[in-house]
C-alpha cells in the first residue's frame, strides 16, 4: 500500500489525511503538540471550503456543528451600512451557505473522520529529505505532506531561499463570548480608520468576534482584553456588549508569506495550507484554501500511480489560485482595515455605497465559487 506522512494536524493536515485515506493511501499524521487541545477561537468556512469538506465526506457533520451565516455586509463604526449582503442570494449563487464554527469543533469533526491511531501527537519533525524516497526523521514514505503551518520547518529546510513570513502591519484580537448570545445580532464587518471588527455566530449559540488594528509589531499590552475593549468600546452595538460578554482574548500580529513560494513540490514532498501560502485573514480564506489544497492533492495523487506526476498536477492547479487569493487578501486589508487617512476612508466608503448590490455579491463570491475535483 502507498504510504503518506502528513506533518501537522491543523485543518490542512487533517483534511489532507482524510482525502488521501479516501483514495487508498495509508496515512500517518505527525503532530508536535503533546495532545490535540481545544484551542483557538472561531472561523468562517466559505462556500469553497464547505464544498471541499463535502468532497472529503465531512461537510454535513460540519454543518450540524456550525451555524449558517445568513447575512452579512459592511458597516462604519457608528453603525451605518456601507453595503448589505443577502445571505440567501449568496447561497443560491454558490450552492451552499457559509458556516461559522469554533476551531476546536472543526478539529474534532476532522479528527473523528480518521481512525484513532492516524494522528501521533508529541512527534515534532526535525529532519526532512525530499527524495528519491522522501523521509522525515529517517522514516520513509511514498509521499510527505508539509502541513506544518506558517513557520513550516519543512519549507525552511527544502526551500531555504524563500523569505520568512513578514509582519503585515496589523495586530488582531480574537474572542468568543462565554455564554450563548441572547441579544440582537446582525452579522457584519465594521470598518473604522485603520481598524476593523467582525462577528460570527457559532453553532452552540456563542459569538466569535475579532478586532484588528494597524499597529507596530509586538506592541503587547499587560491586559489585552482591557486594551481591545478600550479600542472598540465606542463602536456601534453590539460590539461593546460582545466584548463585555467575553472573559479571555487571543492576540496575534498578522504575518503572511509576502514572497510567493516558487513551487509547492520538492521531490516527493508537497507544501500545503499555511506552510505553502500563509495569507492575511482579510478574505477569511486561509483555512478554506488549505481545505482546497487537501482535496486537490488527494484527487491528483493516485496511490497506484506515479506520485511525481500527481504532485506536478497539484502544484499546477493549486499554486496560481492560492497565491492569487493571498494577494487579493492583502490588497483587501490595505483597502479596508488598514486605510487610515480620513479623506481616503470617506472616498472609499462613498465608492462602496454607490456600488450596486449585485456587483458587491459578485466580488464576494469571486473566490468562494470553487468546484472540487472528484475524489
Ligand atoms: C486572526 C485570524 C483569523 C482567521 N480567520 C479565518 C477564517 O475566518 N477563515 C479561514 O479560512 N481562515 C482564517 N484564518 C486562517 C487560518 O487560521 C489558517 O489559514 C489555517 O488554520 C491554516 O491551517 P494549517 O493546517 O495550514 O496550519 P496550522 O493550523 O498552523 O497547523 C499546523 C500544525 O502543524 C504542527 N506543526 C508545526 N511544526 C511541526 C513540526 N515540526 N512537527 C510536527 N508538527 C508540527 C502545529 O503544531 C500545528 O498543529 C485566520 C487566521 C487568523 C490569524
Amino acid at each position: 500500500m502507498a504510504t503518506a506522512i502528513v506533518v501537522g494536524a491543523g485543518i490542512g493536515g487533517l483534511s489532507a489525511a482524510i482525502g488521501l485515506r479516501r483514495r487508498g493511501w495509508e496515512v500517518t499524521v505527525l503532530e508536535r503538540a503533546p495532545r490535540i487541545a481545544p484551542v483557538g477561537a472561531g472561523l468562517t468556512l466559505l462556500a469553497n471550503g464547505m464544498r471541499g469538506l463535502d468532497a472529503l465526506g465531512v461537510g454535513d457533520a460540519v454543518r450540524a456543528q456550525g451555524q449558517v451565516e445568513a447575512s452579512g455586509g459592511l458597516r462604519t463604526s457608528d453603525g451605518r451600512w456601507l453595503s448589505r449582503v443577502d445571505g440567501d442570494a449568496m447561497t443560491r449563487a454558490l450552492g451552499t451557505s457559509a458556516i461559522g464554527i469554533h476551531r476546536a469543533t472543526l478539529h474534532r469533526v476532522l479528527l473523528e473522520a480518521l481512525p484513532p491511531d492516524t494522528v501521533v501527537t508529541g512527534s515534532e519533525v526535525r529532519q526532512v529529505s525530499a527524495g528519491p524516497r522522501p523521509s522525515v526523521d529517517g522514516r520513509t514514505a511514498d509521499l510527505v505532506v508539509a502541513a506544518d503551518g506558517i513557520d513550516s520547518l519543512i519549507r525552511r529546510r527544502l526551500w531555504p531561499t524563500v523569505p520568512s513570513p513578514a509582519y503585515a502591519g496589523t495586530t488582531a484580537w480574537r474572542g468568543v463570548t462565554t455564554e450563548p448570545w441572547r441579544g440582537p445580532l446582525v452579522v457584519a464587518v465594521t470598518w473604522g480608520e485603520g481598524a476593523e471588527f467582525g462577528m460570527v455566530p457559532l453553532g452552540d449559540g456563542r459569538v466569535y468576534w475579532f478586532g484588528a488594528v494597524t499597529s507596530p509589531r509586538e506592541a503587547w499590552n499587560e491586559d489585552e482584553l482591557a486594551a481591545v475593549r478600550a479600542r472598540f468600546g465606542h463602536w456601534h452595538d453590539p460590539i461593546p456588549a460582545l466584548m463585555a460578554a467575553t472573559d479571555t482574548v487571543l492576540r496575534d500580529d498578522l504575518r503572511h508569506l509576502r514572497t510567493p513560494v516558487p513551487s509547492y513540490v520538492h521531490g516527493g514532498v508537497a507544501l500545503l495550507g499555511d506552510a505553502a501560502h500563509a495569507m492575511t485573514p482579510n478574505l477569511g480564506q486561509g483555512a478554506n484554501q488549505a481545505i482546497e489544497d487537501a482535496v486537490v492533492l488527494a484527487a491528483r495523487c493516485d496511490p497506484d500511480g506515479d506520485v511525481r506526476v500527481g504532485l506536478a498536477a497539484y502544484d499546477a492547479q493549486r499554486r496560481p489560485r492560492s497565491q492569487e487569493v493571498a494577494r487579493a487578501a492583502y490588497q483587501m486589508g490595505r483597502f479596508g482595515q488598514q486605510l487610515r487617512n480620513p479623506l481616503a476612508v470617506a472616498l472609499r466608503n462613498a465608492v462602496i455605497r454607490m456600488t450596486p448590490a449585485s456587483a458587491g455579491l459578485r466580488s464576494m463570491a469571486r473566490y468562494a465559487n470553487w468546484t472540487p475535483p472528484q475524489l
